[in-house]
C-alpha cells in the first residue's frame, strides 16, 4: 500500500478495479485503457479523455467486494490525499535535499522527475506491451498483449505481458523463472514472501502452459525475440556478471524513491 502511495497512480481500490476490467474486456470498448484504441489512447489518453458508455457499465460490474473488505485498501481510499503527500513529497523532497543540499534538486529530480518516469514505465504496459509488433505472442496470437522485451527493462519484469493475459493469476507474469528471463518483480514479491509478509503466491504448473509452436498465420513461434535474449543474457542470475550489475544497481539505489533504480537498470543496459 505504501509502495502505491509512493507511486502515485490512483488509489488501490481503483486501480484494482480498472485493472481487472482491463482483464475482463481485454482491448474492447468496456477496457478503460483500450489499445485497439491506439498507442496514444492506451499510453496516456484515457486519463485525460472521458470514458465510453461501455467501459462505464464494466467498471460498474466488476467485482469489487472483496476490496471494500479490506482494511489496508478501505484506509488508503479515505486518507489517500495525506498518504500521497507524505510519502509522493515530502519523503523524496527531504531525500533529495539531504542527497544534493538542494531542495530544488529534490523537487525537480525525487518528486516531479522519479513521478513522471515511472508512471510512462507503467503506462507503457497498457500502451507497447499491446502493440503484437513489439514483440513475440508465443501463448495466444489472436490477443494483442505481446512479450516485450522494451516493457520487460522498463516495467522491471512486467512486460511478458502476452503470458500475464493468457494465465492473469500467475504472480510471476512470466512462465520463466529468474534464471532465464529479467523480472525484478518477480523477485520483490519472492522477497515478500520469504520475509513472510506475502503468501498465497499462485504459479501456473508447467502441465497447464499451452504454447502452440505454430502462429495461426503458420510460421513458427519463438518464446523471447533478440532484445529479451539480450537483457537476459546481461541481467539473468546465470550470467557472470549479474552479481555485478546488482551490486551496481544497488549502490545508488535510494532507499526513500524505489523507481530510481529503473535509471541505474538503464544506466547498466547502455
Ligand atoms: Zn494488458
Ligand atoms: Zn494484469
Amino acid at each position: 500500500m505504501l509502495f502505491n502511495c509512493i507511486a502515485y497512480q490512483g488509489e488501490l481500490f481503483y486501480w484494482c478495479r480498472d485493472h481487472r476490467a482491463h482483464h475482463k474486456h481485454s482491448d474492447t470498448a468496456g477496457d478503460p485503457h483500450n489499445a485497439s484504441r491506439g498507442f496514444y489512447f492506451s499510453h496516456i489518453g484515457w486519463l485525460l479523455q472521458s470514458r465510453a458508455p461501455e467501459c462505464k457499465q464494466a467498471l460498474q460490474e466488476v467485482p469489487v467486494q472483496d476490496l471494500l473488505d479490506d482494511p489496508v485498501v478501505t484506509f488508503q481510499l479515505r486518507y489517500y490525499p495525506y498518504l500521497v503527500f507524505v510519502f509522493r513529497i515530502l519523503i523524496p523532497l527531504y531525500t533529495g535535499y539531504w542527497i544534493s543540499g538542494s531542495w530544488r534538486i529534490g523537487l525537480f529530480f525525487n518528486v516531479c522527475e522519479m513521478w513522471c518516469h515511472s508512471l510512462h514505465h507503467t503506462f507503457l504496459v497498457n500502451s507497447a506491451a499491446h502493440l503484437p509488433w513489439c514483440g513475440y505472442r508465443p501463448y495466444n496470437d489472436e490477443i494483442l498483449p505481446t512479450e516485450a522485451s522494451v516493457v520487460i527493462v522498463a516495467a522491471l519484469g512486467e512486460g511478458h505481458h502476452n503470458f500475464h493475459h493468457v494465465f492473469p493469476q500467475d504472480y510471476a507474469t512470466s512462465e520463466l523463472g529468474w534464471n532465464r528471463t529479467f523480472n525484478p518483480s518477480k523477485a520483490f514479491i519472492d522477497l515478500g514472501a520469504w520475509l513472510g509478509w506475502v503468501t498465497e503466491r499462485t504459479r501456473v504448473e508447467k502441465k497447464q502452459i499451452q504454447r502452440p509452436r505454430i502462429k495461426s498465420n503458420g510460421q513458427p513461434k519463438k518464446l523471447l525475440d533478440i532484445t529479451t535474449r539480450m537483457i537476459n543474457f546481461l541481467f539473468c542470475s546465470n550470467n557472470p556478471f549479474f552479481s555485478v550489475n546488482i551490486l551496481s544497481t544497488f549502490k545508488n539505489f535510494n532507499l526513500f524513491d524505489g523507481y530510481s533504480i529503473n535509471i541505474f537498470f538503464f544506466i547498466n543496459i547502455l
